[in-house]
């Protein structure tokens, strides 16, 4: 069934791409992507600059509009102020001399960070979503990071109180919210948990604890997601994925250790979707559609399922959680070079993460040069040529993302993973 898909490119294995230079390969790319990036979307910007036949609006979402641009530029920051001497020797490939002294002042990014947050700020309204992708309570929790790196408490202060302004309706009216992580509380719980990893041992001002928020927030999404094998409604079916499923929600549940009933639910969880996985050859999109085995995607199937298996396998040290980690990989690679492309919503930078988070633990080569040609997609045009030449129907234009320069959608996130292949930090809005 899935040689007919025809979502999926195996043309990546009988044609890869040499794989030697990794890194300056990688670092290349994305150059090149950020390049056409500022030439497409000016500092500032706050519409979704989307592909032509869209009308373009303004679109302050992390997920696919000018929260993104925030997220990049900060992403970029964190990405030159910690690069080891060695590595930036190696990250050269693409700038002239004057871009490199440019790039590699960390200032240059934290200034565009702080123009792009002032230009959004200036239109940003009151709204009711919460979660971390669609949000304006996203736009306060980067600002509190870029005002951290900016030395200014009062502005972190206040970043910090937007965010927890929400709290209290949610723990009042949970049944108001979805309980997926894209739209719902678990989305707003990953903000929580973001806050309290980076501010919990800092000092005097900047310091935060958010210890009983987040135990409060989590015993709300247990209440809904159940015992036993635990269950995440979605318009009206119950989601296995990352995106709107269980996989999202309870990936960001295993952070609070304390309740102890989860952490067994957890496991029961897994082992069912594991179980499943090694019946059907992939994790079904839903419950309702276990037949439907097409999606490799983050939102969809296995490629969102690799970071909780991982943890879960740090937590519980089972080997099986391992085992089976390592054999996704294997299908993963297979299959994951889909012809959508773009993005890391439901494209192939997306899908490279399940490698780059299996390789950190393993340290595997292999791995590393499965996630290295993911990366470099559009240099191989075996697959490039399939992806600019796919009819996806969900799509405006064939063969271009309907938000091109976006984070889940377009560039900004093949940008992200591209930092991730040369300096690991998390993939966006999944891990911490
Ligand atoms: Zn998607």
């Amino acid at each position: 069934m899935q040689e007919q898909n025809i979502r999926f490119s195996q043309f990546h294995i009988s044609h890869p791409i040499p794989g030697e230079n990794d890194i300056q390969n990688v670092f290349e790319s994305f150059i090149a992507e950020y390049k056409n990036f500022r030439n497409n979307v000016p500092v500032g910007c706050i519409t979704d600059k989307c592909s032509s036949k869209q009308q373009e609006r303004i679109d302050l979402s992390v997920f696919c509009g000018a929260g993104g641009y925030l997220y990049l530029y900060l992403r970029i920051y964190e990405f030159v102020s910690s690069l080891s001497p060695e590595l930036q020797q190696q990250c050269t490939q693409g700038l002239t001399d004057q871009e490199l002294s440019e790039f590699y002042n960390p200032e240059t990014f934290l200034q565009m960070a702080l123009q792009q947050y002032q230009a959004i700020q200036a239109s940003i309204k009151a709204d009711d979503n919460i979660s971390f992708f669609m949000s304006n309570s996203a736009i306060s929790l980067l600002g509190a990071d870029m005002f951290f790196y900016m030395k200014d408490k009062e502005n972190f202060k206040r970043c910090v109180t937007e965010v927890l302004n929400q709290f209290g309706d949610i723990v009042a009216q949970p049944k108001k919210y979805e309980q997926e992580l894209l739209y719902g509380v678990p989305g707003y719980l990953y903000s929580l948990l973001w806050l309290h990893k980076k501010y919990s041992n800092e000092k005097d001002q900047f310091q935060l604890d958010l210890s009983s928020h987040i135990h409060t927030i989590c015993q709300v999404i247990l209440k809904f997601v159940g015992n036993g094998v635990m269950k995440c409604q979605f318009s009206n079916r119950q989601y296995y994925g990352a995106a709107h499923g269980i996989l999202g929600v309870y990936f960001h549940l295993k952070d609070e250790q304390g309740l102890l009933q989860m952490l067994e639910s957890i496991q029961v969880t897994l082992d069912h979707l594991i179980k499943i996985y090694y019946q059907n050859g992939n994790i079904p999109s839903s419950a309702q559609n276990e037949k439907n085995l097409r999606l490799f995607q983050f939102c969809h199937g296995i490629p969102g399922a690799f970071a909780p298996i991982l943890k879960a396998y740090q937590i519980f040290n089972k080997q099986d959680y391992l085992d089976a980690a390592i054999h996704m990989s294997e299908t993963l690679f297979k299959y994951g070079m889909i012809k959508k492309g773009y993005g890391l919503c439901h494209g192939i930078p997306g899908n490279s993460y399940g490698f780059m988070q299996l390789y950190r633990l393993t340290g595997s080569e292999k791995l590393r040069q499965y996630a290295f040609q993911f990366l470099q997609y559009k240099k191989n045009p075996h697959v490039y040529n399939e992806i600019k030449n796919f009819p996806f129907k969900d799509r405006f234009n064939i063969g271009i993302s309907d938000n091109p320069f976006s984070l889940m959608m377009g560039s900004i996130g093949d940008m992200c993973a591209m930092m991730d292949f040369i300096n690991y930090k998390r993939m966006p809005g999944y891990e911490i």
